[in-house]
């Protein structure tokens, strides 16, 4: 066992304070890593303060890491110390079920488990990114790019894969008009994945002053949500809706927007659940859909995407004394555009 310095909470709500915990002995298929970044998603906001049923206590959030390989078990093949590497969302699955045989371990049928505020298959709780150090099996590491900065890199881990999955999947590219709806973490990385697979982009967000940002993104239009014309004017508009947004929105607005056959494809996450009316679905075939993640292959694809494309989360790099003002800032949309830990200041 090796013990480790983290940030944790000791209950819903509760402020974070500086503890430690163990991480396992290497085990023959283990990869050992210093982290050097950690991302702060929503989720971990979501999972902190109890929005979702379940939390376990005390909580070391974090699944947007980054860092550097410092001992591999004896039959790692595909990582060595010194590597860059990240993690993301889930730290295990059954790699035997037909989704993991498919490379799409978030859907894997003995559950997967996540990197934080789960159990293991031994029945231990899982412990994130907010942390020095990690203990985790090969098959959920992933190589960073060289062309990608180690601390930019980190919210590729959950807000990348979580847009790009969806927009591939729904087939955002040329010819395509998609709105991404929300412009925080997931949303800006959203805008530049979209614009990048050639689709014709619209960002639809509360914000006023966001709309320069969103063009350098790759925006080709902007528009307030706020704004009651903004949903006339853009009445049966896009084949695809991106959700990102972090709580409840009112569904047949956004329906109203898409097109015949269009799909609103939601990620962000809200603890109460949606209502919508049959007919903003039956009058233009419309659909609605739902996205976890994404697969530990398409992860790796996502970063070479990213590394390829000059795809770069805006980060604000913040230290570990900082992440209590952290939440209670992106509770306020008071982030551009992800916030970071830099680890070496836990
Ligand atoms: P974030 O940085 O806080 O961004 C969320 C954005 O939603 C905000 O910037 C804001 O955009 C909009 N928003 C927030 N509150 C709102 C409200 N009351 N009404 C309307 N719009 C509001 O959060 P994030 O890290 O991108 O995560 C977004 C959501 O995705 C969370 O619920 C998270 O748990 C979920 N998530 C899901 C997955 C998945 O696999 N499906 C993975 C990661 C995260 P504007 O200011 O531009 O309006
Ligand atoms: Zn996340």
């Amino acid at each position: 066992m090796c013990k480790t310095h983290v940030l944790s909470v000791s209950a819903a709500k509760a402020p974070f304070e500086k503890t430690t915990i163990e991480r396992r002995p290497l085990r023959p298929d283990d990869v050992s890593i210093a982290i050097k970044f950690s991302g702060i998603c929503h989720s971990d906001i979501h999972s902190a303060h109890g929005d979702w049923e379940g939390g376990i206590f005390p909580m070391v959030p974090g699944h947007e890491i980054t860092g550097i390989v410092t001992a591999v078990g004896e039959k790692v093949t595909t990582f060595a110390v010194g590597d860059r590497v990240g993690v993301g969302c889930y730290v295990d699955s059954c790699g035997e079920c037909e989704y993991c045989l498919q490379g799409e371990e978030q859907h894997c049928t003995k559950g997967y488990v996540a990197t934080y505020n789960s159990l293991d298959y031994d029945g231990n709780p899982t412990y994130g990114g907010y942390s020095q150090h990690i203990v985790v099996s090969q098959r959920f590491v992933v190589h960073i790019p060289e062309q990608l900065a180690l601390d930019a890199a980190s919210p590729l881990l959950c807000a990348g894969i979580t847009t790009y999955a969806p927009l591939k999947r729904w087939q955002a590219g040329p010819g395509k008009k998609v709105a991404i709806l929300g412009m925080g973490g997931l949303g800006h990385v959203a805008i530049q994945f979209a614009h990048a697979m050639g689709a014709e982009v619209t960002v639809l967000s509360r914000a006023k002053d966001k709309e320069s940002e969103a063009k350098s993104f790759g925006a080709d239009h902007y528009f307030s949500t706020g704004d009651p014309e903004t949903f006339s004017k853009l009445a049966n508009r896009f084949d695809l809706i991106l959700n990102t947004v972090s709580a409840s929105i009112d569904v047949d607005s956004y329906l109203s927007l898409l097109r015949v056959d269009g799909t609103l494809v939601n990620v962000g996450a809200p603890a109460e659940p949606s209502q919508y009316h049959a007919f903003s679905l039956i009058l233009s075939r419309r659909s609605i859909a739902g996205s976890l993640v994404g697969g530990l292959p398409e992860t790796q694809e996502m970063l070479n995407y990213a590394a390829e494309h000059g795809i770069t989360p805006q980060i604000e790099i913040i230290r570990a004394d900082q992440v209590d003002e952290a939440y209670e800032r992106i509770l306020r949309s008071d982030v551009r555009y992800r916030f970071v830990i830099d680890i070496s200041t836990l």
